[in-house]
C-alpha cells in the first residue's frame, strides 16, 4: 500500500542468468507460485518455443538462449517489462499464435480470465504446436487445474503431471492428434443504459462478459444525476473494458478517452464503439501511461479491478486513484464505484481532501472533487 504514481510506473530490475528481468506493479507472473514452479520445471525441447501467458517472462526464462522463444502477451504492463528485459515478445492474444510453428508451448493457465479464455488458450496452444510437440501447462488445483488439464489431454492426446507443490501443478503434454478448428470468438449482447440501447461486442476474457456489471450501471446512474450534460467535456475512463462506461459517456456528449491494460478488452472496446456509431479514444495503456504528460480531464470515472487477496489488483486500483488525482483539471470530479467492503474513503480524503458517497446499494459510488477552478 501507499505507492505513488511514479512508483507504480517504475520498472525494477532483478538479476537473472545472463541479464536482468524487469518487473513492475500491475504486471503478472512475478512472485507467483504457479510461475515459480513452472520456471523450475521447464526444459528445452526442439528449436522454437512459445509462451502464451508470459507475464514478465519468469516461467519460460530457463529456455532463453537455449531455444528461440516467442511470447504473446496482452497486458501492456507486462509487455513493457518483457521489452525492457530484452525478451522477444509480441502484443497479441493467444489465438494469434503461428499455426504449427513450435515444438514447445509454455502456458501458465490464465485462470482469472474465465473458462472461455482458458479454453481458447488451450486450443491456441494445440494449433501452435507441430505434431509431436509438447506443452508445459501450469496451474493451481484450487483454480481449475485438474479440469483444464483433462481438457488439454483430450485435445492433445497424452499428458502427465510432472511437478507438484502444495496446490500448484505443472503437467507435460504431447500433441498426438489434430485439434478441432478454433471456434468464432466474438460475442455480442444488448443492454439498456440510462434509457438508451447498446450492443456490446467482446472477445473471451473481458470483465463482465455477456452483461454489463451492476456496479458500472450504478456509477452511470449516480453520474447522470450529478452532471446533467457532458457536452464538450473531457472524460477519462480508467480501465475501460469493452466500454460499459465509455459508450454511454460518449453518447452523453463527452470527449471520452478509455485507457485499458488488456489488449483483448481494447479490441472489444473499439468494436463496440464502432458498432454503436460512437467515437472515443481507446488506448492500450497501463493506467495513464499512454496519455501525454499534459492530458487533463473534467471528469474521470472508474470501476476499478479488484480481487480479494490479489496484490497486483490492489496496486492497480490504487494507481487509478493516484492517476485521477494527477489528471483532473481544477474543479473536475472523480467517480469511483466499489464493493462496500473496500475502503477507498481514506485514500480519497488523502489525495483530494474531500469525498462524498453518492449512492449505496449493492455497491457504493464515491465522488471526489479536485479543489480550485
Ligand atoms: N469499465 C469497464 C471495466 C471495469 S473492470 C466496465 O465498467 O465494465 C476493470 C478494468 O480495468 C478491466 O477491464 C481490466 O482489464 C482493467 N485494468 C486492469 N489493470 C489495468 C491497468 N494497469 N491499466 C489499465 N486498465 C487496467
Amino acid at each position: 500500500m501507499g505507492l505513488t504514481l511514479a512508483e507504480y510506473h517504475r520498472l525494477t530490475p532483478l538479476p537473472r542468468p545472463g541479464g536482468v528481468l524487469y518487473v513492475k506493479p500491475g504486471a503478472r507472473g512475478y512472485r507467483d507460485p504457479v510461475y515459480e514452479l513452472l520456471q523450475r520445471t521447464v526444459s528445452p525441447f526442439g528449436k522454437r518455443a512459445l509462451d502464451l501467458n508470459p507475464g514478465v517472462g519468469w516461467g519460460s526464462l530457463p529456455l532463453e538462449g537455449r531455444m528461440e522463444v516467442e511470447r504473446l502477451e496482452t497486458s501492456k504492463a507486462a509487455f513493457r517489462c518483457l521489452e525492457r528485459s530484452g525478451l522477444r515478445a509480441r502484443l497479441a492474444p493467444p489465438w494469434e499464435a503461428e499455426e504449427g510453428g513450435f515444438e514447445l508451448v509454455v502456458l501458465a493457465l490464465p485462470a482469472g480470465r474465465g473458462s472461455a479464455y482458458v479454453e481458447a488458450s488451450l486450443l491456441a496452444a494445440a494449433h501452435a504446436l507441430r505434431p509431436g510437440g509438447r506443452v508445459y501447462l501450469a496451474g493451481d488445483k484450487n483454480k481449475g487445474f485438474e479440469r483444464y488439464f483433462k481438457g488439454a489431454r483430450d485435445l492433445l492426446g497424452y499428458g502427465e503431471v510432472v511437478a507438484r507443490e502444495g496446490p500448484y501443478r505443472v503437467a507435460l503434454l504431447e500433441k498426438e492428434k489434430d485439434p478441432p478448428p478454433l471456434p468464432p470468438l466474438w460475442r455480442s449482447f444488448q443492454a439498456q443504459i440510462l434509457g438508451q440501447a447498446y450492443t456490446f461486442h467482446h472477445l473471451p476474457g473481458v470483465f463482465s462478459a455477456g452483461r454489463v456489471d451492476k456496479a458500472s450501471l450504478l456509477l452511470l446512474e449516480a453520474l447522470s444525476q450529478e452532471v446533467p450534460s457532458l457536452e464538450g467535456r473531457r472524460v477519462l475512463d480508467l480501465g475501460a473494458g469493452y466500454g460499459a462506461l465509455t459508450l454511454p459517456l460518449a453518447r452523453l456528449g463527452g470527449e471520452v478517452v478509455g485507457v485499458e491494460d488488456d489488449l483483448v478488452s481494447v479490441l472489444s472496446l473499439r468494436k463496440s464503439l464502432e458498432a454503436n456509431g460512437l467515437s472515443a479514444q481507446a488506448l492500450h495503456s497501463d493506467v495513464d501511461e499512454a496519455l501525454t504528460r499534459e492530458d487533463r480531464f473534467d471528469i474521470i470515472v472508474t470501476n476499478p479491478p479488484f480481487h480479494v487477496g490479489g496484490a497486483v489488483i490492489l496496486d492497480v486500483a490504487q494507481a487509478f486513484v493516484e492517476a485521477a488525482a494527477a489528471r483532473l483539471k481544477p474543479g473536475g470530479g472523480f467517480f469511483l464505484v466499489a464493493n462496500p467492503f473496500l475502503k477507498y474513503e481514506a485514500l480519497l480524503e488523502k489525495r483530494f481532501g474531500n469525498f462524498k458517497t453518492l449512492l449505496v446499494r449493492e455497491y457504493k459510488v464515491l465522488f471526489a472533487r479536485r479543489e480550485g477552478g
